[in-house]
């Protein structure tokens, strides 16, 4: 009897096994197709800063608008677009997009000349050996200043490093373009990887954030890493913040910048349009002028 529930369960799984990959394969098509068609865009989500109390940048993250099933979030995507290795295709077209809605507001608005823009790089990238000159080319196309870009790179990139990586980085920092270190605390990097990568920015995770208000050891965790980016002359922005308290805690704590649901989500270029506007009347979000 054991057995035979044993064979059930191994055709349980192959079939399951066997659904998944029929789906990824099917989403890998979907993405081929949809690449040329224009159905990824870059949303937009605010980041504001702590001291001046004013919308200091943008994150662009994907999303996929669907001819049927509407939008689908990026960990539907880039999990898939990574192994396939469509994601240099889509980080390409996510950066060319993003740099190409925010020349325009530029434009508009010169008063936004002082913010950033920050877009996400798959790690997978970094050791390519056309990655520094697609980026020159991206930002010349679009017209877009190279020291308003600030490129994303998740903690555990920080640890692949190879001479090609590392002369990539080179390049990169040379345009006068910064990097971030993403999801800052899940990674396993060590303290010389994180001080002999060339980044100008860490991120701390969001898990740490949106347990650090129950959460002591979260708490001394965010603070340590604060101090720590500090101390290497980063400056520190916070991940999903969807509270107040969280809030208040991170400007005791001295973070310099804070994202999250607390202010808004991920927006259409229109919607950061209008902030942007906003911003150059002069408005901060109510959220900050009390604290
Ligand atoms: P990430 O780069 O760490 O981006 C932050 C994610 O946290 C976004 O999810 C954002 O919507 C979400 N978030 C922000 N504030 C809050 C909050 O207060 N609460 C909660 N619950 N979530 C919050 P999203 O857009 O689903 O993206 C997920 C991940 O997918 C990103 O994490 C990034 O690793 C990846 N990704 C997104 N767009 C791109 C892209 O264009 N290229 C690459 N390579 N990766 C991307
Ligand atoms: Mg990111
Ligand atoms: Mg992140
Ligand atoms: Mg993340």
């Amino acid at each position: 009897k054991a057995k035979k529930q044993g064979v059930n369960k191994f055709k349980v799984f192959n079939k399951a096994m066997h659904e998944k990959a029929l789906e990824n394969m099917l989403i890998e098509t979907e993405i081929r197709q949809g690449l040329p068609e224009d159905e990824f865009i870059p949303y937009f989500q605010p980041i504001y800063c702590l001291h001046t109390k004013r919308l200091a940048g943008f994150e662009a993250l994907i999303r996929w608008n669907h001819p049927e099933r509407g939008f689908i979030t990026p960990d539907q995507i880039i999990p898939i677009a990574e192994e396939t290795g469509l994601i240099v295709k889509l980080d390409r077209l996510m950066l060319q997009k993003s740099c190409h809605e925010f020349a325009a507001w530029l434009s508009e608005y010169p008063s936004s000349r002082d913010m950033f823009l920050t877009v996400n790089l798959s790690s997978g990238q970094l050791s390519r050996p056309d990655l520094a000159d697609s980026i020159s080319k991206t930002l010349s196309d679009t017209n877009f200043p190279s020291d308003m870009l600030k490129l994303e790179i998740t903690e555990s990139a920080i640890m692949e490093r190879n001479a090609a990586s590392t002369l990539n980085l080179k390049k990169i920092v040379e345009m006068g373009i910064r990097l971030a270190v993403d999801d800052f605390g899940t990674g396993y990097s060590s303290l010389s990887q994180l001080q002999r990568f060339p980044a100008s920015t860490v991120k701390i995770d969001r898990s740490f954030i949106s347990r650090m208000a129950i959460d002591h050891e979260s708490l001394e965790i965010v603070r340590a890493v604060n101090a720590l980016g500090h101390s290497l002359s980063m400056d520190v922005i916070a991940e999903g913040v969807e509270t107040r308290q969280q809030l208040t805690l991170l400007k005791e704590i001295g973070c310099d910048c804070v994202q999250g649901f607390y202010f808004d989500k991920p927006q259409p270029a229109a919607v950061a349009l209008q902030l942007i506007k906003m911003r150059s009347d002069g408005f901060c979000p109510p959220g900050l002028t009390s604290i």
